[in-house]
């Protein structure tokens, strides 16, 4: 007796498992449950036993009664679930939980672009170190100790003879210490300065460019300052070329270009010029040249530097340098 309901068990147990569709599990059900099931029949059957037999018979096929519609039930969830997809705990139609993607800093960003577009031109990448001698950032320069030139710029001294670096320009006598010409590098990076306010930060970006050669004249530094202000804002933008001065270029210019925002009628960010200052640039001292050994009389060049920030500015029309460096993911979002 206990035989055959262990048997109905095992049965019964194995093809509730195998059931692969509802239609499958409910033959099963009928065929074991149902009112002629054959674990009703056993149940009918328990009062033609012995009289001793009885109650354990009737408790064992109860248990398994129960036991078989615990399964049925778990075979049914199992059977929906693989149906559908869905279960009790997850709602897997639910939107996930988006995670937000990284991207390039507006500064790394424009780096890249203003890179890029040299890279092209064939000018490679040199670096330097951001705390420097006060020989490279100053006197290989052309600006002697106790120069004024050395007033135009707030320097950070570590030491006597170290500072931050002030510009990118020390990456030009370390490149042509360390190798004869033909020169053709851009250098950016960080530079630093005593300074705070709406268009100045103690720290900024600039990329440096130098070329030298035979025969390097202003007319290949109009042209190559000109294809690059052309690729970096519009094809249509106008430069003007004006005289200034740099300790390490003779002669020196300052370049302008045609106001963005107001397509040079004349606007607040360009004081009503309608010209705005982008760019320094100039044909290399010969002092420099001496100072790292080049023939001045076979070699000329040119060099220009570009602040980083001040061009992102004019490009995305951001109006306060230090939005840049305040983390602000809502700003920083945007780009
Ligand atoms: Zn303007």
């Amino acid at each position: 007796m206990q035989n055959q309901i262990h048997n109905i068990e095992n049965q019964a147990l194995e093809e509730v498992q195998s059931a692969d569709t509802l239609e499958d599990l409910e033959m099963v059900s009928v065929r074991y449950l149902g009112r002629k099931g054959i674990l009703t029949a056993f149940l009918r059957g328990i009062s033609s036993l012995p009289e001793d037999q009885r109650p354990d018979a009737g408790k064992n096929a109860n248990l398994l009664k129960m036991k078989l519609e615990k399964s049925i039930h778990q075979a049914r969830s199992r059977i929906q679930t693989a149906k559908t997809g869905k279960s009790s705990g997850i709602d897997v139609t639910l939107p996930g939980r988006r995670r937000g993607y990284g991207a390039l800093h507006p500064i790394t960003r424009v780096l890249d672009e203003i890179s890029d577009i040299f890279m092209r031109l064939g000018f490679d990448i040199a670096e330097g170190p951001e705390v420097e001698t006060d020989y490279y950032n100053f006197e290989a320069l052309n600006i002697p100790k106790y120069h004024p030139a050395r007033d135009m710029q707030d320097t950070f001294y570590v030491s006597d003879n170290i500072v931050l670096r002030t510009h990118t320009s020390p990456s030009q006598p370390r490149t042509m210490e360390k190798t004869q010409p033909p020169v053709r590098i851009i250098s950016a990076g960080k530079v630093f300065r005593c300074d705070s306010d709406l268009t100045h930060t103690p720290m900024f970006h600039q990329i440096e460019g130098l070329m030298v050669d035979e025969q390097i004249s202003f007319g290949d530094l109009k042209g190559v300052l000109t294809t690059f202000v052309h690729q970096f804002f519009d094809r249509q933008t106008a430069l003007r070329f004006r005289p200034s001065y740099f300790p390490f270029t003779e002669p020196s210019a300052e370049v302008d270009i045609q106001c963005v925002i107001c397509k040079g009628k004349g606007c607040r960010v360009c004081s009503k010029t309608g010209w705005l200052e982008v760019l320094g640039s100039g044909m290399v001292h010969p002092a420099v040249f001496e100072n790292v050994g080049y023939d001045t009389q076979k070699y000329t060049g040119f060099a220009f530097g570009v602040g980083i920030e001040r061009m992102a500015m004019l490009k995305y029309g951001i109006d306060d340098i230090r939005k840049y460096f305040e983390n602000d993911m809502r700003f920083l979002g945007q780009f």
